[in-house]
């Protein structure tokens, strides 16, 4: 009867190791880089990466770099080293990690640009990303609708927030919010009063939401004694947190004076909890579990040895050449339309942003 049992067993576990499904091999290891956890954004890139890639039968090495350069350089190296198949990477630098890339490729390990293109490295092989120059639009046009521009309103204030200049993102972001702000300025229906315009003078180093937080508090000490601002085009929620920390301590954000209209981007917890407020005005949402998906299968289908999925073959050159990538749609989120995409896509529970 014993043995019956065992061999019973044995034979049932044997069916299972012939019937268990592809997800079930080891497919080998992805390394997995991301910049920080200092934005709830890469986190949830992270944990949603380790999901899906775990459902397709890869192991995950899932690192995140302080937005130290040398720290995510070092953490790329030892992945290398201990021999994952692909690197997918959201670089803090996309300069800085030519070198590593160089090592990866001559032991052909496959290189993902996550979000963020990595630039002046012939070794990328992928970019998967949202529209970056569409967020811009978005964030501008969020402020463009509200202050009634349009309908021939104005004249406004406004200032302007560029990302962290070492990002390649930050560029398309400023670029495509200037596609529609620049007729308006150039019109004088909005006025930057700082002058202070163009990446080099607007941009802010490592997205730091305290360096924001200081210039708005400089520009409004130096342009605003009498005059108000009444916008603010912020690139991302950090920034714009920071942003109204400044505004709300010179007197913003009260009943006599309301907030400026502010725009962001990653519909962070804390942003959508101060939209709810009217405080901040918008953000615009981008599905890390899209995100996610996308990369695994598109990491998925290379070592397959098949053509991936993508849909953008012009747009992203990295100074050495244009990257194959695939674009996302980035989705524009206020007080009017947050509970349907955040909350109905299961991305976030009420309970989180009340
Ligand atoms: C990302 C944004 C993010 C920013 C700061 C950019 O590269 O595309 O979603 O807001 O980095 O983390």
């Amino acid at each position: 009867m014993k043995l019956m049992k065992t061999l019973l067993a044995t034979v049932g576990l044997a069916t299972a190791a012939w019937m268990a499904p592809a997800a079930a091999q080891d497919k080998g290891a992805v390394g997995i880089s991301m910049p920080t956890k200092s934005s709830a954004r890469w986190i949830a890139d992270g944990d949603n990466m380790v999901k899906v890639f775990k459902e397709k039968g890869y192991k995950t090495d899932l690192q995140y770099a302080d937005d130290d350069i040398p720290n995510q350089l070092a953490q790329v190296e030892n992945m290398i080293t201990k021999g994952v198949k692909v690197l997918v990477i959201a670089a803090i630098d996309g300069t800085t990690l030519s070198g590593a890339l160089q090592k990866a490729a001559d032991k052909g390990v496959k290189v993902i640009a996550y979000d963020r293109l990595i630039r002046g490295s012939k070794n990328v092989d992928y970019y998967t990303t949202f529209d970056n120059f569409q967020v811009g639009v978005l964030q501008a046009g969020s402020i463009v609708d509200k202050l009634g521009l349009k309908a021939g309103k104005g004249p406004f204030n406004i200032e302007l927030f560029g990302g962290s200049p070492d990002d390649n993102n930050a560029f398309f972001f400023y670029d495509g919010a200037m596609s529609v702000l620049k007729p308006y300025i150039d019109s004088g229906k909005l006025v930057v009063r700082s002058k202070q315009m163009g990446m080099d003078k607007v941009g802010t180093l490592r997205w730091d939401g305290a360096v924001a937080q200081a210039r708005m508090d400089n520009l409004l000490s130096a342009f605003y004694g009498k005059e108000k601002v009444h916008a603010v085009l912020s690139p991302y929620d950090g920034l714009s947190i920071g942003i109204l920390s400044s505004l709300k301590g010179v007197g913003y954000c009260t009943a006599a004076q309301p907030c400026p209209i502010v725009s962001g981007q990653d519909a962070e917890i804390p942003s959508v909890k101060s939209m709810l407020k009217g405080e901040q005005y918008s953000t615009v949402f981008k599905d890390t579990r899209d995100l996610a998906k996308v990369t695994a299968n598109l990491v998925d289908a290379v070592l397959a040895g098949k053509q991936p999925e993508i849909n953008d073959t012009k747009t992203y050159n990295n100074g050495v050449k244009v990257v194959p990538s695939y674009l996302l749609k980035p989705v524009a989120v206020d007080a009017s339309n947050w509970k349907k995409v955040l909350i109905d896509s299961g991305y976030y529970k009420e309970s989180q942003v009340k």
